[in-house]
């Protein structure tokens, strides 16, 4: 606190100085100040600058970083960078050493931090950096919120908390993470942030790797196995008493131990990683001056934080080597300690002071890393240094111990850290969570990478097909590791490699070869003996040098259609209701509609999900914890606001209205759509100190909401020094607010960005502008900015919607008919719908099983009956279904009833009626009847059908033939019947037929006449 007021009253000083004495300061747009020698910064009371240093080998560097820890050492280039106070620089002169100042880090660590405008949580100036109180209060909510994967655990306190009469301090939390209800010996990840206070984006990336994990569980199936299957330790803020220091804007690096150095001095405290007990102080690689940056403190693990910390791990990591410098790790270690630092870019292994004895097992896992993150990866650290964590783990316990130098910045901007740091290290931490199964043996292996890039969904017994890709060249760029080809893969479905039981299913190479380095792996999994639900494959490959790789794992589904659940509905257009072809999705289950009628049905298990439907050319619209039920269909129903064009540029016509400060221009050297773009320097680099903007003209927005902005650019901005911001305005330009900003380098591949913008939904007089700030040093080419479009949509109206089904509902006279009426919602409408019905034939009765009906989304139901029905004569009569509800100008939905009586009979035409010597399987035919879905044929050689021959239902068409004989010479009658959904109606009028005899010759002697016979006796 004491330095960040006599920073304030510097930064006066500096101001004055300017005004008054008139020197070369160079001013940046009206902001900052900036000294451009040693001499000038200390003649304006600066009380800390950042100086280069010349260096020209390795001893150099040692001479230096055993009193003052540099910032960046570049050996390549022959310099470090240090932060200094005047005796800092003497001695540095004194040393020898050739010393400038670096003005911008100088400038920069001596600006006073302010919040942003619009800033009301995180650091000052730094929105993306929760302080010490959000960090703590961020792991709580995250335990309380998931009891069984998450406890919040105190393992000690900070040095304030320690010490009488002093600040309240803190207790130092970790969160640990695993699923508590799966047992086992699991492999244990150690990370830890911002044991060195000044370095902003170590504790944010550590607090944020934790709510990955923690939202990804059971949803991510790698972060699902490795919160199932290892144990994730998290301390969020290491030191929590510097770190108050740092977020007030002082570059804080030790604990704030006051037995050091003075109880009020800037440079009291212990370094915290120069403190711990494994080999302390043994190497020069530390400082005992109790005022220095490096200093070790009063004794091994004198510090509680070191004392809490190591307390912890012992008792939760195992053993696996002795204490010495010399025996190896064996192969079947387990565990990962990740110690977060900044800044530089490098993967650094133990020993501070000397090479490890698994130094080849620890440069693979450091590459590996490095494949993600991209940093270096290297044996030891920058310069000697003793008592740091990654030593005492690897030390004590074998754990592969590191320190992973982040980014280009202590106070490191948020637009890198968002845009690069963040991510890339969050695919490093699950990597390294990964490997702790194995970590001196697994990152030798190939990765398997994409395995079923769709969620997949069979039904029981259909076999699922995983694809996926093994790769033995996941490292570091450049950096040597061996590879080789892959020799095999494998899969275990549900239970994985490691558990008793595990049954591996062999992949095959897909191109009929395991030969190289990448091979595109397959795999068939029978799904007989699984049951519906959620199954995991576990995937695993191996290289010709017998390693087998970290596993990946991916989901697939069993569900059995009939008992499934399915949200289902249409998807139109709130302008005009005409059916959209839209994508309609529910976590990772997706579905397209029917262009034709807007109709979807998402099979998906039981749930709750967040659906939400998609089209071009309309906003995307989400319905959010939609139960879906297993047998059951829910009905969803989505109406989409289409998007409106307020401003559409793909700069080919000239400029529609830009105000563009110079040398803002159109260009032809780039562009998205050819052949145009907007640039802030056409031609050349940008300029020393601009501060340029290309502002839109005035946009009305008035009456539309869900306003995006999108645009495709390519930039190449120095880092952390020159920024490209995109900001909006709801004042015609007054006030801007930042919305989104670039640095560094995107300057190959043109990148399309899409900005929700809600600070210009309604608003008539918005604007957007392309802002370029750069500084005095280092010219790049800068940004380039085409295809700009902002879009939004009308709000559709809040209403409700009324749908029933069936549209025609058949019944004969006397039965009921049933209508299914759904009520849906748009908006949010959620009046009371009351239901009627009109147009109903006279005599019937009408009733509705729920009247009124509140909408929802999904939306409710009603079942409208017409009763009655008996006196009502054959025919189709049109029912309106109405709806009112205040708030609406009402809805009907026309369905119709039809009234089924019997079909006449058909008039019957062969055989004809009297017919003689017909066949003993005559083919019968008539006539179709109008009404009669089938028809019903008897014959009978009784002209009263007592007892038919034949009698033949349900025949389609107009014709029949026996499938047995009639008798030969007999007389039959036949007659036919319509069938409908009221059964067979009265008989048609009846025909005869004589079957022709079937016998050349008969004679019964019943006539007694034998003369035509003879007798011959033998
Ligand atoms: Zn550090």
């Amino acid at each position: 606190m004491v330095r960040s007021v006599q920073r304030t009253a510097v930064v006066w000083l500096i101001a004055v100085a300017v005004a008054t004495a008139g020197t070369a300061v160079a001013v940046a747009a009206g902001a900052d100040v900036v000294p451009a020698t040693v001499d000038e910064a200390l003649a304006m009371g600066l009380e800390r600058i950042v100086v280069r240093v010349a260096v020209a080998q390795a001893a150099d560097v040692r001479a230096i970083a055993s009193w003052i820890e540099p910032w960046e050492v570049d050996l390549v280039a022959g310099f470090l960078i240090v932060d200094v106070d005047v005796l800092g620089y003497q001695r540095l002169l004194d040393l020898g050493f050739e010393v400038s100042l670096d003005a911008k880090r100088t400038e920069k660590y001596n600006r006073v931090l302010k919040a942003l405008p619009d800033q009301v949580e995180g650091i000052p100036g730094y929105p993306c950096y929760r302080t010490v109180e959000e960090t703590l209060a961020a792991g709580q909510a995250l335990a309380a919120a998931n009891p069984g994967l998450a406890e919040w655990l105190d393992i000690g306190d900070s040095w304030e908390k320690t010490a009488a009469g002093g600040l309240p301090g803190y207790d130092l939390r970790v969160l640990r993470l695993t699923n508590e209800s799966i047992g086992g010996d699991k492999p244990d990840l150690w990370v830890e942030g911002a044991i060195h206070a000044r370095e902003y984006t170590t504790a944010e990336t550590a607090t944020r790797f934790v709510e990955h994990l923690l939202a990804n569980h059971g949803v991510d199936p790698d972060i699902t196995w490795l919160l199932d299957h290892h144990e994730i330790h998290v301390l969020l803020q290491t030191n929590p008493d510097g770190r108050k220091h740092a977020e007030a804007g002082e570059s804080w690096r030790k604990n704030t131990n006051g037995a050091y150095c003075g109880t009020s001095s800037p440079y009291r405290g212990a370094d915290l990683n120069r403190n711990f007990d494994f080999y302390w102080g043994c190497c020069g690689g530390s400082s005992s001056n109790p005022c220095d940056e490096t200093f070790r403190g009063a004794s091994a693990g004198s510090e509680p934080e070191t004392q809490a910390i190591q307390a912890y791990v012992l008792a939760n990591f195992p053993d696996w080597r002795p204490d010495d410098l010399t025996t190896p790790a064996p192969p079947e270690t387990t565990g990962v300690f990740i110690d977060l630092h900044s800044y530089g870019g490098d993967v650094l292994t133990a020993f501070g002071f000397q090479n490890p004895p698994n130094a080849t097992g620890y440069m693979t896992l450091g590459r590996k890393l490095g494949y993600f993150n991209g940093y270096n990866a290297q044996l030891g650290s920058l310069y000697p240094v003793d008592g740091s964590t990654k030593d005492w783990a690897y030390g004590r316990l074998g754990t592969a111990a590191f320190t992973i130098e982040m980014g280009t910045d202590f106070f490191e901007e948020c637009a890198p850290f968002e845009s690069t740091i963040y991510p890339d290290n969050l695919d490093m931490l699950i990597y390294a969570a990964k490997a702790a199964r194995g970590p001196w043996r697994l990152p030798a292996g190939p990765d398997v990478v994409a395995p079923l890039p769709l969620p997949t969904v069979v039904a029981p017994g259909e076999p699922v097909v995983v694809d996926a890709t093994a790769n033995d060249t996941r490292y570091e760029v450049g950096s040597g590791e061996p590879t080789q080809p892959i020799a095999g893969a494998q899969l275990f479905v549900d239970i994985p490699p490691w558990s008793p039981g595990a049954t591996p299913i062999a992949m095959v190479a897909v191109d009929g070869q395991f030969n190289s380095t990448v091979e595109q792996v397959r795999a068939t999994v029978p799904t007989g003996a699984l049951g519906n639900g959620r199954h995991t494959v576990y995937l695993q490959a191996i290289d010709s040098a017998g390693n087998w790789g970290v596993v990946s794992a991916a989901f697939f589904w069993v569900l059995d259609p009939a008992q499934a659940a399915h949200i289902a509905g249409d998807v139109r257009s709130a302008a005009g209701g005409q059916p959209l072809a839209a994508t309609v999705t529910a976590g990772p289950f997706s579905t397209a509609s029917d262009p034709g009628d807007g109709s979807y049905d998402l099979m998906l298990p039981a749930g709750s999900y967040d659906v939400m439907a998609t089209a071009d050319g309309y906003a995307p619209f989400t319905s959010s914890n939609v139960p879906a039920v297993t047998g059951q269909t829910t009905p969803l129903d989505f109406y989409l606001a289409p998007y409106v064009q307020v401003l559409d540029d793909d700069v080919e016509g000239g400029n529609i209205g830009w105000t563009a400060q110079l040398p803002w221009a159109i260009t032809t050297e780039a562009s998205s759509s050819p052949t145009h773009s907007w640039t802030d320097s056409p031609g050349t680099v940008y300029a020393p100190y601009l501060d340029i903007s290309l502002t839109s003209p005035i946009l009305n927005l008035t009456g539309l909401t869900g306003t995006t902005l999108e645009f495709a650019h390519i930039y190449d901005l120095e880092a952390g020094w020159d920024f490209g911001y995109v900001e909006v305005s709801a004042n015609g330009g007054g006030s801007w607010t930042t919305v989104a900003s670039y640095n560094g380098v995107n300057h190959t591949t043109w990148e399309t960005v899409a900005i929700a913008v809600p600070q210009l939904d309604g608003v008539a007089t918005a604007r957007i502008r392309f802002r370029l700030q750069t500084d005095g040093s280092v010219q790049e080419d800068g940004w380039h900015v085409d295809d700009i479009v902002v879009q939004a949509s009308v709000p559709p109206a809040a209403d409700f919607t009324l749908d029933a089904t069936p549209g025609t509902a058949p019944i004969c006279a006397g039965d009921i008919a049933d209508y299914t009426v759904s009520v849906g919602a748009i908006s949010g409408f959620s009046n009371p719908v009351a239901l009627a019905a009109s147009g109903n034939p006279a005599g019937t009765t009408v009733n509705f099983t729920v009247n009124p009906v509140v909408p929802g989304n999904p939306g409710n139901e009603s079942v409208l009956t017409i009763g009655n029905t008996g006196g009502v004569a054959g025919g189709s009569y049109d029912v309106t279904i109405s709806g009112t509800a205040s708030g609406s100008s009402g809805h009907s939905v026309q369905v119709t009833l039809e009234v089924v009586v019997p079909a006449p009979p058909p008039a019957l035409s062969a055989p004809p009626n009297g017919a003689t010597g017909q066949p003993l399987r005559p083919e019968f035919q008539w006539s179709a009847a109008t009404g009669a879905d089938a028809y019903t044929l008897e014959v009978d050689d009784d002209a009263g059908f007592g007892s038919p021959a034949i009698v033949e239902t349900g025949i389609v068409g107009t014709s029949f033939t026996p499938s047995t004989d009639l008798a030969g010479g007999t007389t039959y009658y036949w007659q036919v019947r319509s069938e409908n959904l009221c059964g067979a109606g009265a008989a048609s009028s009846a025909f005869s037929f004589t079957i022709e005899s079937s016998l050349a010759f008969a004679d019964g002697f019943e006539s007694g006449d034998t003369s035509a016979w003879s007798v011959t006796v033998p």
